[in-house]
């Protein structure tokens, strides 16, 4: 957890699946979401934290959630549910990870004496999951590098606003891309991440994935199982939250299937027909956070569907940095077996979010639509429930909303604050030098070390 990446560039996976027993299963129903993640938790936890530590600090992460069952589960058709992931402070499903993260992360490093600083290069939406989750913290400052201008105004208000002294936001003059090589440049440069202690709470982070598997038992239950089986649409880009419920699954959960969605960005679907995985340009649309090339957790699937080999996903992993592709081999005969996939174009996306809202009155953000499309192409209708993963709250993707001609939705009463609050960031060209000097003066792990 405190490591993210592993020391030699590749992922962390537990050392053997833990198995949760059909009448632990049930016994989730009618459990506060946040009893069910200390359970669903414990057992990769080993003897830290204690149980009623992981407890108390899940109903810490989860009490500031607009809606009293974390992750509501909605009804839109006969055989069609939507899970709601988008009730925490940010109005995005990584609050539901980030937020216990934190704690996890905070508790860790006081039982170590220890402080770091999280660092993260944002196009807009991991930015303010992050503050949200760390501000406060008492062991850990965050640093957020995003490219001044060319956020939404929500999203560059969820990262400016926050007054503590441990958050730092960095408006970068230049791109997403030019972030995000600023944030490898302090990484690899090596004074600098041991005096600052860098680490990073994007999705590769294992515990990140662990707190997501808790919503698919929450909802799997609500709906019958064990049971009865249940089948998922999951809105994908870094192959993270798809990868949970391949967790759930592996944990004991029955799920029937899993559909990998995509929008036009659409590596995986190809991936899924074709047993090659290769890479293309990145293209804009309405779902910007599934704007991606890569899918970084992708890896630790292919370790599972070819043995846990590691050489096998080592060279799959050398060849697509040399020639942009690989071929999947035995992984794609246990991809087809494990995963449905389909790819949303921008009409799709567009026609589903208008359908739906006529058919039952609901209105879905276009990473939800991607979900619901996938839905539609690769899960079997009939007797067992369809959950779509609505991974987004559709007031924080105004513009892509009035594009595709919906109304706008509402900000959360609880959000209202955010557009008049007071903002807080420092403008910097983008160049390392200015940018490591800023950081070293605000962040307290800096100040420690020097001491
Ligand atoms: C991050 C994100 C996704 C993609 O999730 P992955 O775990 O990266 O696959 C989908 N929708 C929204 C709104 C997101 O913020």
């Amino acid at each position: 957890m405190l490591g993210g990446l592993a020391p030699d560039g590749g992922l962390y996976v537990p050392q053997s699946w833990p198995a949760l027993a059909p009448a632990t299963i049930a016994s989730f129903a009618g459990k506060p979401f946040a009893e069910v993640a200390a359970e669903v938790i414990a057992p990769f936890a080993g003897d830290w934290p204690a149980s009623g530590a992981l407890l108390d600090m899940a109903r810490a992460a989860y009490a500031g959630f607009g809606h009293a069952a974390v992750t509501p589960l909605v009804q839109i058709g006969p055989d069609t549910w939507v899970l709601e992931l988008f009730h925490g402070p940010t109005l995005a499903f990584k609050d539901v990870a980030m937020q216990l993260l934190a704690r996890m992360m905070d508790t860790a490093l006081g039982r170590r004496g220890q402080r770091a600083t999280i660092i993260s290069a944002t196009s807009g939406d991991t930015g303010g999951a992050a503050i949200a989750a760390f501000r406060g913290s008492r062991h850990l400052d965050v640093v957020v590098l995003f490219p001044d201008g060319r956020v939404s105004d929500v999203q560059r208000r969820m990262m400016t606003t926050a007054e503590d002294d441990n958050v730092h936001a960095i408006a970068v003059k230049g791109t997403f891309d030019d972030c995000q090589a600023l944030v490898k440049a302090m990484f690899a440069h090596r004074a600098f991440r041991e005096r600052m202690r860098l680490t990073a709470a994007n999705s590769i982070n294992w515990a990140r994935i662990v707190a997501q598997t808790v919503y698919y038992f929450v909802a799997a239950v609500a709906l019958g199982a064990p049971q009865r089986k249940v089948s998922f649409s999951v809105p994908t880009g870094n192959f993270g939250d798809i990868f949970a419920g391949y967790s759930a699954r592996r944990l004991g959960l029955p799920i029937e299937q899993l559909a990998i969605a995509s929008n036009s960005n659409d590596i995986l679907p190809r991936a899924y027909e074709s047993g090659v995985y290769e890479m293309r340009e990145v293209v804009q649309t309405s779902s910007p956070s599934m704007d991606i090339q890569v899918s970084s957790n992708f890896e630790r699937y292919l370790f599972e569907a070819q043995g846990r080999d590691p050489e096998a996903v080592r060279a799959q992993m050398g060849a697509l940095a040399q020639s942009r592709r690989f071929e999947m081999g035995a992984a794609h005969e246990a991809m087809r077996r494990d995963f449905a996939a389909a790819a949303a174009s921008e009409a799709e996306v567009a026609a589903a979010i208008r359908r739906v809202r006529k058919e039952s009155g609901y209105l879905m953000d276009p990473h939800t639509a991607c979900g619901m499309v996938a839905a539609e192409k690769a899960l079997a209708k009939g007797r067992t429930p369809r959950v779509v993963l609505a991974t987004a709250h559709p007031a924080k993707f105004p513009q892509a909303m009035r594009a595709i001609g919906r109304e706008e939705a509402e900000l959360p009463a609880r959000l209202a604050k955010l557009m008049t609050d007071r903002e807080r960031a420092t403008v910097l060209p983008a160049e390392l030098a200015p940018i490591e000097r800023h950081i070293e003066e605000r962040v307290r792990a800096a100040k420690e070390t020097s001491r």
